[in-house]
């Protein structure tokens, strides 16, 4: 029976940045880390027209830069230089600028499978143990840790367990930590499209009766769509052939980067805001999207998880007491409190302000894209929580 100190459970980008932030004090502490992870990592990335991506906030680039990965995903990291807001058919738009907030970018979109490569690279395999692939299957508590059943009928105990695998955590429920879910009754539709234009840095987030979309600047002078719709039209959407769904797309998105042109593999996720009613339990902590699950549009769900991680490493680096002992968690959990309460309601409500066809919120809103163009300090909150720097300073 081997043991280690810590054990994250999924090798995602959650996992796999915990035990980054974790990898340097580890290595001084003697502390052995396993990262478990049922599928290989991107240890062999090739740019792919269908790779899908992430949104990354300013905060996240901070974060990283202490992380020290900054350089490596900056490589193919296209920078978000201007969101431009908008409703369709109505007149309410408006325009969040880097330059106006004194940031380089106000976020950057990076493959996913890029943010996993430079994870992967910059793991010391002296200090964390990748078991991959390999599944946990079972967690049993012990008095001083867990004891997990690999998917190979191995067993690893651990002074403190990671759950960070995933939003539909088959571990959580089988710890018995329960779930508040509000279904959004919609899907998201993702794929990378091309413009005819060049898109300058331009993100785009347009509401429409149908739902929100968000067309993120990519490399190489693609878009990633994020499309939300009903989950009978996202089901719709996803079987047309591709010149149909471009021609629809057009219809909602407009003409601001000229014709789209091509569009490659579509992929759909139904939505839900997903939150554990447990985050942290005596020598286990349940991370990421796990912990909570958040509608896409708002481009919020990772760039939160990473402020946790990374809280979560300071409190357990920062601390003098055993790995896994109870207060130290509560504390992590109350420093994170706040953090997750705004960003979880600021993407619910945006979410469900910009879903709505009902004419009374549609003319609330408009007036409120004129109104927070016109209003610079309620501009700059809304700014400052996108770019993911809304309760903290980095
Ligand atoms: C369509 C869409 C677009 C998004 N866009 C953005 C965005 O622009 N910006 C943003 O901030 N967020 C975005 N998000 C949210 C972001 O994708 C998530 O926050 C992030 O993926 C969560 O990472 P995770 O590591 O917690 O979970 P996951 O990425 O789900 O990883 C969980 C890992 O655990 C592994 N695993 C599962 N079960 C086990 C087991 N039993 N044992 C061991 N390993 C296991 C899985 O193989 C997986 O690798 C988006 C989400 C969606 C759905």
């Amino acid at each position: 029976m081997s043991r280690v100190h810590v054990a994250i459970i999924g090798g995602g980008l959650v996992g796999a940045s915990l035990a980054l932030a974790l990898q340097d004090s580890a290595r001084q502490r003697g502390w052995r880390i396993a990262l478990i992870e049922p599928f290989a990592p991107g240890s062999d990335y090739q740019p792919s027209y269908d790779a899908r991506s992430t949104a990354l906030s300013y905060g996240s680039r901070l974060i990283y830069e202490r992380l020290g990965l900054w350089q490596g995903i900056a490589q193919r990291a296209e920078p978000i230089q201007q969101i431009h807001v908008s409703d369709r058919g109505r007149f309410g738009a408006t325009r969040l600028q880097a330059i106006e907030e004194g940031v380089p970018a106000l976020g950057y979109v990076v493959e996913n499978a890029w943010i996993g490569h430079c994870l992967w690279q910059a793991l010391d395999a002296d200090v964390v143990e990748w078991r991959c692939p390999a599944e946990v299957s079972a967690m049993q508590r012990l008095d001083d840790g867990y004891r997990l059943t690999l998917s190979d009928g191995a067993s690893l105990e651990c002074d403190l367990a990671i759950l960070a695998d995933g939003g539909r955590s088959a571990l959580r429920e089988q710890l018995g930590i329960g779930v508040n879910v509000k279904p959004y009754g919609q899907s998201a539709l993702i794929a990378n499209v091309s413009p005819l234009e060049a898109h300058r840095g331009q993100a785009f987030e347009r509401f429409t009766d149908d739902g929100p979309m968000a067309l993120l600047p990519l490399s190489d002078n693609r878009c990633a769509l994020v499309w939300t719709r009903a989950s009978a039209d996202a089901e719709r959407l996803l079987a047309i052939s591709a010149a149909s769904f471009l021609g629809e797309l057009q219809q909602a998105f407009g003409y601001r980067l000229g014709a789209l042109q091509q569009v490659g593999a579509r992929h759909l996720y139904p939505l839900s805001l997903v939150e554990a009613q447990e985050q942290v339990r005596p020598h286990l902590v349940v991370l990421g999207n796990a912990a909570h699950s958040l509608h896409p549009i708002a481009g919020q769900g990772y760039n939160l998880s990473l402020r946790d991680t990374l809280a979560l490493a300071e409190v357990l680096i920062g601390s003098e007491g055993p790995l896994g002992d109870f207060a130290t968690l509560q504390h992590y959990q109350q420093r994170q409190q706040l953090d997750q309460q705004l960003t979880v309601g600021f993407s619910d409500q945006v979410t469900r302000l910009f879903s709505n066809a009902q004419p009374l919120l549609s003319a609330g809103r408009n007036l409120g894209l004129l109104g927070l163009d016109l209003l610079p300090p309620a501009k700059r909150w809304f700014a400052r929580q996108a770019m993911g720097l809304g309760t903290r300073s980095l």
